[in-house]
């Protein structure tokens, strides 16, 4: 997911959308400046990194921020991934300039004009969520949070008033809570019910469906965004490529 504001380019998450992202930029005059920000470290998350050929040309800069895992900062984590029998290339073949920073919840981070913020969702192993602001827009993006049993106030508090609340709405209520299926309570996802509570609550302007389910089709995903927008009529569901203005 990236967000530009200005001149600021930001990306959330490195997964498998990483590699045609990359393709784009190569498409582009080069070199190029991107923050990437690391919601957590799971797969989906992080396994377009190898793929981003972006970070294999001199010249390119790129500021990789995410929380700590354990002793590991992100660093450990990224190089940690590109090592045999995982990856043939180790992260020493990268040859953009690359930067780490610890991504703190409480602690602002300044990109130019955009201002970034994290805080703490509940999601197995832990997982942040940000905040941009820039000329008085905002988005908030919560990929990876279970806002059940109850929806935590701090993480309504950190989306208050925010103009694109991009949240993970992986399931129905009836999915979640294993009609038809294994239940999926303690996974660290959300049904759409409680993301549009929580959407409610914080009183955001746009709601974007985010962490589909992947065994979801485009068919199933329409009628289940049929469903959200009996509540929430504005509501979009992210597709790749999607750009919203907020
Ligand atoms: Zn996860
Ligand atoms: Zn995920």
């Amino acid at each position: 997911m990236e967000v530009r504001c200005g001149d600021v380019r930001m990306v959330f998450d490195l997964g498998s959308g990483l590699r045609e992202l990359g393709e784009s930029i190569l498409a582009e005059k080069s070199p190029v400046e991107v923050h990437l920000f690391l919601s957590h470290y799971h797969y989906d998350h992080v396994q377009g990194i190898p793929f981003f050929t972006p970070l294999f040309i001199p010249l390119n800069r790129f500021t990789f921020r995410g929380p700590r895992a354990g002793v590991q900062n992100v660093k450990a984590v990224m190089e940690g991934q590109m090592v045999q029998p995982y990856f043939p290339i180790p992260a020493s073949f990268f040859r953009a300039q690359l930067r780490f920073e610890d991504a703190i919840p409480g602690v602002e981070m300044k990109l130019g004009e955009a201002t970034v913020r994290a805080v703490n969702l509940n999601h197995p192993g832990g997982c942040i969520g940000y905040r941009v602001e820039y000329r008085g827009r905002s988005v908030v993006y919560f990929t990876d949070v279970e806002l059940h049993p109850t929806i935590d106030p701090q993480a309504i508090a950190f989306a208050e008033g925010a103009d694109l609340f991009i949240c993970d709405a992986m399931y129905t209520r009836d999915e979640y809570e294993g009609r038809g299926g294994a239940p999926k309570v303690g996974w660290g996802h959300s049904t759409w019910e409680a993301a549009v509570d929580a959407a409610e609550a914080a009183g955001v302007k746009t709601f974007v469906v985010f962490h589909h389910d992947p065994t979801r089709t485009d068919d199933a995903l329409d009628s289940f965004l049929g469903a959200v927008r009996a509540r929430r009529p504005e509501a979009v569901a992210a597709t790749e490529g999607m750009y919203l203005e907020p």
